[in-house]
């Protein structure tokens, strides 16, 4: 039997609880508990994620908050609820979605806190509202090192895990997730009511994300067309600025639907994921897309069809397609530059050719270079006459070797040459391989939780050294390539 959430186990956390998404008004959600959760035990914690809401390391240890994430006790001055949108999947309107296995509790210093896995809801439809163990160690895993990339992202406070088993390929225990973000609010919520022609409840929606998160959009006190041109124009930025940052560090994140793309530009949603191993621009993630709709190089691209559809939602209060189209003009100018200046970054350039960064990319496809790997060896280089390291990763030496002294002449002829500390900084040594998470994921199945926790640390710091931890910045072991994930993983 499950302990049920009743008013006599309340928990009292200390924390100011705001409800500010609930004030938007039934349209918007189903007030709703999380259901309770049998057998709860930490799986990871983050400290950093605990400090920004201001729970202290004791409250971090505590039965009566690790039962209120689990969902077996109700936190004082909470309003719980599941929010409804819908959304573009694959290419197709998909309809109501909704959060189907997650509830918001509330907020805490203008933080959302979220339970993913938290149990069936208004909009589970066919699933069964919960998340597994593995699935849940990834995404917990994954936002805290995009933070630690300096890519913007929600946050993950914690996994709880439990015994309590649900079917997928094979029974698999379950585990929560408490995810952070400023706000979950996603471009398939607008889609909902913009779908439903409910303008009233569109336009109090985009009032409160303008008025909450995207201030300096409003002209005076007035919400006019022009205000939610400004607005779609600032996701439009904040998009391309998030793209730019995934196709820099090679992430590429695998279900790019409109119901996972967040208003405010961050990483959210982490389901099918990866970071490349070997170079590869046409690599597909997501085992279920057989088309590789979001193949990794295809991701500006879906990101600007993406805002196609949020600016489609938004036309009832924008008024004038034009405006709309010409936000959505400065989506590949933006996510241009913005990647020119990463990638000149990781070279230690303030600005490479664009043609330098290209005949790179190509012949790192072309000899199928670690691409981690290939970015930490060339900034060691730097200062060093032994470029061997770097170049053995190369087949093709003379094209590494032309390449190489572009490169050189280029940074000869900028009075500060190359900035290694800039490269240092640009360039990480930890990335959440897929193998390193399966590794840490087999642990914790068996209640060793030590591989997430050293995960979290890496990963937090992937700049760093971290002298004695070689082995997580290696090579990828032959099994990696034969990992399978899916969207329902
Ligand atoms: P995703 O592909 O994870 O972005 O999910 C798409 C939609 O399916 C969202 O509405 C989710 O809440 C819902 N969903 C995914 N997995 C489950 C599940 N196990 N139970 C209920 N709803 C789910
Ligand atoms: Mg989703």
């Amino acid at each position: 039997m499950h302990p049920q959430t009743s008013s006599s186990s309340i928990v009292h956390t200390g924390l100011a609880w705001h409800n500010p998404f609930h004030q938007l008004g039934s349209a918007f959600y189903t007030p709703l508990a999380p259901q309770p959760l049998g057998t709860p035990y930490w799986v990871g914690r983050s400290e950093a994620v605990a400090d920004m809401l201001g729970i202290g390391c004791q409250q971090m240890q505590s039965n009566d908050l690790l039962q209120a994430l689990a969902g077996n006790r109700s936190i004082s001055g909470t309003q719980p609820l599941a929010s409804v949108y819908s959304g573009h999947q694959f290419g197709q309107w998909a309809g109501q979605l909704g959060d189907g296995r997650a509830i918001l509790l509330g907020e805490v210093k203008g933080l959302e806190v979220q339970l993913k896995g938290s149990g069936l809801t208004p909009y589970s439809r066919m699933g069964d509202g919960r998340a597994v163990l593995r699935s849940s160690i990834r995404e917990f895993l994954c936002s805290e090192a995009m933070h630690g990339l300096g890519i913007p992202t929600t946050r993950a406070l914690c996994v709880v895990g439990s015994d309590d088993t649900v079917w997928r390929e094979t029974p698999e225990t379950t585990a929560v997730v408490t995810r952070v973000a400023p706000s979950f609010v996603r471009f398939g919520h607008f889609e909902h009511f913009a779908a439903r022609n409910q303008s009233e409840a569109l336009k109090t929606l985009a009032d409160y994300v303008i008025g909450r998160y995207y201030p300096d959009c409003l002209n005076g006190d007035m919400f006019n067309s022009q205000v939610y041109a400004n607005f779609l124009q600032r996701v439009v930025e904040r998009t391309a600025i998030m793209v730019a940052h995934w196709q820099s560090v090679g992430f590429c994140h695998g279900v790019m639907n409109t119901d996972n793309m967040s208003i405010l530009g961050l990483t959210m949603d982490y389901g099918p994921f990866q970071f490349l191993d070997a170079y590869d621009p046409g690599h597909i993630c997501n085992h279920t897309d057989r088309q590789g709709r979001y193949a990794f190089d295809q991701q500006p691209d879906i990101a600007h069809w993406n805002l196609y559809a949020l600016a489609q939602a938004l036309i009832p209060l924008i008024g004038e397609q034009s405006l709309a189209l010409q936000a959505l003009d400065t989506f590949k100018p933006l996510f241009t530059a913005k990647f020119e200046q990463l990638m000149s970054h990781k070279l230690g350039l303030p600005d490479a050719p664009a043609a330098l960064i290209d005949d790179l990319l190509t012949l790192l496809a072309k000899n199928r270079v670690d691409y981690t790997i290939f970015w930490r060896r060339l900034n060691a280089a730097q200062g060093s006459a032994n470029t061997e390291p770097v170049r053995d990763l190369f087949l093709d030496r003379d094209g590494f070797d032309a390449w190489m002294l572009r490169y050189s002449e280029l940074a000869t002829h900028i009075s500060q040459g190359v900035d290694a500390n800039l490269m240092h900084n640009s360039n990480p040594k930890f990335v959440l391989r897929n193998y390193l998470g399966e590794e840490a994921i087999t642990a914790a199945r068996n209640k060793d939780f030590s591989g997430v926790s050293k995960l979290l640390v890496l990963l937090g710091t992937p700049f760093d050294e971290h002298p004695g931890s070689e082995t997580y910045a290696g090579f990828p072991p032959d099994w990696a390539n034969q990992i399978e994930i899916s969207c329902s993983s």
